[in-house]
C-alpha cells in the first residue's frame, strides 16, 4: 500500500514528490479506494487531496495488485460513487454486540452465528433502499465492514487476519424484521435487492480495534456504540468464516450490529458513519 501512496503523492504533487512528503502522506492521509460512475464509464479510484476539494484518481490495476494511475483524475464532486467493491458474497455476524443481542431478546452466541447475504443485494452510497412490498417492517443495521485483500483466505489464523484484508468500509445490513421472524432463517429477510448498502469507500489504514460507530434516522441518533463492544473481534470472525468458506478477494464480512435497530420508512434518509472511514448515506423509498 506505501507504494499507491508513493504513486498517488506523485500525482498529487506534480513530481515534487519526496522521501519525508510520502511519510506524511502514509501517516496523516491514510489511502481510501472507491468506484466511480463517470461520463465514460465506471472506475476503480484513489481519492486524495483536500477535504472539501477531494480528488479521484483512477487505478489502473485492480485493487488488489500493485497499484499505478492511468494519469485520469476527476474532482470527487463531479462523480458518483457507487459500492467500492463487488463482492461474489458478503458474510454477515449476527448478535455480535452483547447489548443488541439482549434487545433481541437473548444472549450474544458463545461461537459466531453466522449468515450470508447475495452479492446482489449490494448498492452504493446515495442509492435508494427499496421497501418490498410484502414486509411491513424493515430495519436498519449500521455495522463496521470487512473487505478481503487480493488472496483467497481459507483457515486463517486470529494473529494472521490482517494480512487478508484490503481495507474496511461501512455497511447497512438492512433486514425485513417480519420476515425474519416468519422464516426462521435468514435468507429471505437479509437477501432482498438493495438490502446491503456498502461504501462510501474502502479505508485500508485503520485499527478497526475501538471506532466509534453511529446510525442516524433523517438526523437522529438511533445507534451509538464503539467497536471495542464486539462480542468476537474482526480477527476472530475472519478466522471463524474462514474455516468454514474460502473468503474470495474482495469479499466483505459484516461484522454486527449494535443495540438500536429499528424501523425505517419511505421517504427517510439513513447514515451510518464509522470513526476514520466516513459516512454511508441512504434514502428509503416504496417499492412496486
Ligand atoms: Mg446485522
Amino acid at each position: 500500500m506505501e507504494r499507491l501512496v508513493n504513486n498517488w503523492c506523485l500525482i498529487n504533487r506534480a513530481g515534487d514528490c519526496c522521501r519525508a512528503s510520502v511519510s506524511v502522506v502514509v501517516e496523516s492521509a491514510p489511502v481510501r479506494l472507491a468506484r466511480i460512475s463517470h461520463s465514460e464509464g465506471a472506475s476503480f479510484v484513489a481519492i486524495g487531496g483536500e477535504p472539501d476539494s477531494l480528488i479521484a484518481a483512477e487505478l489502473g490495476t485492480s485493487l488488489f495488485v500493485d497499484p499505478t494511475f492511468t494519469g485520469r483524475t476527476w474532482p470527487l464532486a463531479s462523480v458518483e460513487l457507487l459500492a467500492p467493491i463487488r463482492p461474489s458474497k458478503v458474510v454477515c455476524v449476527g448478535k455480535n454486540y452483547a447489548d443488541h443481542a439482549r434487545e433481541m431478546g437473548g444472549e450474544a452466541p458463545v461461537d459466531p452465528v453466522i449468515f450470508l447475504k447475495p452479492s446482489t443485494s449490494v448498492i452504493g452510497p446515495g442509492a435508494d433502499i427499496v421497501l418490498p412490498a410484502d414486509s411491513a417492517r424493515v430495519d436498519y443495521e449500521g455495522e463496521l465492514a470487512v473487505v478481503i485483500g487480493g488472496v483467497p483466505a481459507k483457515d486463517v489464523k486470529v494473529e494472521d487476519a490482517r494480512s487478508v484484508i484490503l481495507g474496511y468500509t461501512i455497511a447497512n445490513d438492512v433486514t425485513a424484521r417480519d420476515q425474519q421472524q416468519a422464516d426462521g432463517q435468514w435468507t429471505r429477510a437479509k437477501g432482498h435487492d438493495t438490502f446491503c448498502p456498502l461504501g462510501p469507500w474502502i479505508e485500508t489504514s485503520l485499527d478497526p480495534a475501538d471506532l466509534e460507530l453511529r446510525t442516524e434516522v433523517d438526523g437522529e441518533t438511533r445507534q451509538d456504540c464503539r467497536t471495542s463492544e464486539l462480542v468476537h473481534g474482526v480477527g476472530e470472525l475472519i478466522a471463524w468464516i474462514s474455516h468454514a468458506m474460502t473468503l474470495l478477494p474482495g469479499d466483505v464480512v459484516l461484522t454486527g450490529t449494535p443495540a438500536g435497530v429499528g424501523p425505517m420508512t419511505a421517504g427517510q434518509t439513513v447514515s451510518v458513519s464509522v470513526e476514520g472511514i466516513g459516512t454511508l448515506t441512504n434514502t428509503v423509498v416504496g417499492g412496486p
